[in-house]
């Protein structure tokens, strides 16, 4: 019998230090963030929970893709990216393109 040794970071903050955290419904090991105290899953069975998809979708949406093209090419369904969306726009109040601008209209004040 042979055993493999995955190093689990967490994908939201990228630390080693986590532990595992129970089972889930579907049989599949929850690890738990020392540092950010957020659970996740090293897979996920639904995309639209894994966080690394969801900043993906988030980008998408930023570089000017539609839902339905983010939905085809991150195999999730156009419900799932808009509830991501949501959610992403309803936590986060500046948007996540981290680029730089070429060029930027000033309003009037
Ligand atoms: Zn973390």
């Amino acid at each position: 019998m042979s055993y493999f040794l995955v190093k689990v970071h967490c994908p939201h903050c990228q630390t080693p230090k986590v532990k595992k955290n129970g089972v889930n419904g579907n049989g599949q090991q929850n690890f738990y963030c020392k540092d950010c105290r957020k659970q996740f899953q090293f897979v996920y069975k639904y995309q639209g929970a894994n966080p690394r998809i969801k900043k993906q979708v988030c980008e998408m949406a930023m570089r000017g893709n539609g839902i339905r093209d983010t939905a085809n090419i991150l195999k999730m369904s156009s419900v799932t990216v808009i509830l991501v969306l949501r959610l992403w726009f309803k936590t986060h109040h500046e948007p996540c393109f981290e680029g730089t601008y070429e060029r930027v209209i000033i309003d009037e004040m």
